[in-house]
């Protein structure tokens, strides 16, 4: 599932594609009915919080989308490709796409880790998106949206304050790896960073929320910003540190974006023993070094 890095990323080149101007919006498969309502409006603003975006058509109309699991847009320039696969949305530039296409593609990813980005298009050549796949894809009115942004916990890469998370933490006899992939804890923080934050606080992920100690969460919401901005640039998430990597120059190779996540049975990059992996721990698996993020609350 995309995390908040990426939906950040999408909302400012949606923004710098589209924003500004009127858009053109269609459902060809009928699988988004409410296109009428958008289309051909001035889109004014892009917005992302946590996992979702929104697009502020502005007249009480903001197009609400989630990606889900499986959601994902993909981007072009020139003319509009043909209708193809489930195809749920389309919005595009009418001016841009009686241009040729451009050179330079912006594929759909493979495994965050293994997308480098480097063959992605600039945002202001983008002539249309396409939309599959997503959980949600409807039409909010402003009381919706304001109703959503209640419900979400702080957004790091919005410059929210911690303080409402760090409460609900401290209150709770949940294991913080759990609270870490509740929405109304940290909103957008996902499966990835959950698993590589809790290991660069060497916190242990079944610790009670109540139990971990506040330089932890103040450590970990410290981290959370510039690491996923850095996932912002390119989609792809790093978190390892230069010293921590087989090859401490260089470009990061792929092998070595990630301390635990999807590591299990391979060394820890700092005490060598086997990563750990929980299957379906709060909704997705989970990956800890049961050495370095050793339980010091009690023997078990
Ligand atoms: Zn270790």
């Amino acid at each position: 599932m995309p995390e908040g890095n990426e939906i950040h990323r999408w909302a400012e080149r949606h923004a710098a594609a589209f924003a500004g101007k009127a858009v053109r919006v269609d459902g060809p498969q009928g699988r988004f009915t409410d296109s009428d309502m958008l289309d051909g409006r001035k889109l004014l603003r892009v917005m992302a919080v946590g996992k979702h975006l929104g697009y502020d058509f502005g007249r009480d109309r903001i197009l609400h989308v989630h990606l889900g699991l499986q959601g994902d847009f993909k981007e072009g320039t020139g003319p509009l490709p043909p209708v193809r696969g489930a195809l749920r949305l389309r919005m595009w530039n009418a001016a841009r796409v009686k241009l040729p296409a451009v050179d330079g593609t912006s594929p759909r990813h493979r495994w965050y880790s293994e997308d480098d980005g480097k063959a992605t298009l600039p945002a202001e050549k983008v002539a249309w998106v396409e939309l599959r796949g997503p959980m949600d894809c409807t039409v909010y009115t402003n009381a919706q949206w304001e109703k959503l942004l209640e419900r979400l916990g702080p957004d790091p890469l919005n410059g929210d304050k911690p303080d409402r998370a760090f409460a609900k933490i401290a209150k709770s006899k949940k294991p913080v790896a759990a609270l870490l992939m509740e929405q109304d804890v940290f909103a957008g923080v996902g499966n990835i960073y959950r698993a590589e934050l809790l290991f660069r606080a060497r916190q242990n992920p079944f610790t009670p929320g109540r139990e971990v100690a506040p330089a932890v969460l103040k450590q970990m919401w410290k981290e959370m910003r510039p690491l996923m901005q850095a996932g912002m640039v390119d989609r792809r998430i790093v978190t390892t540190l230069p010293k921590d990597r087989p090859h401490p120059r260089g470009p990061v190779l792929s092998e070595e974006t990630h301390y635990v996540y999807r590591r299990h049975g391979q060394p820890c990059r700092i005490c060598g023993r086997d990563i750990k992996k929980m299957e379906n721990f709060a909704g997705r698996n989970l990956y800890w070094c049961p050495h370095c993020q050793a339980d010091t609350t009690e023997n078990v």
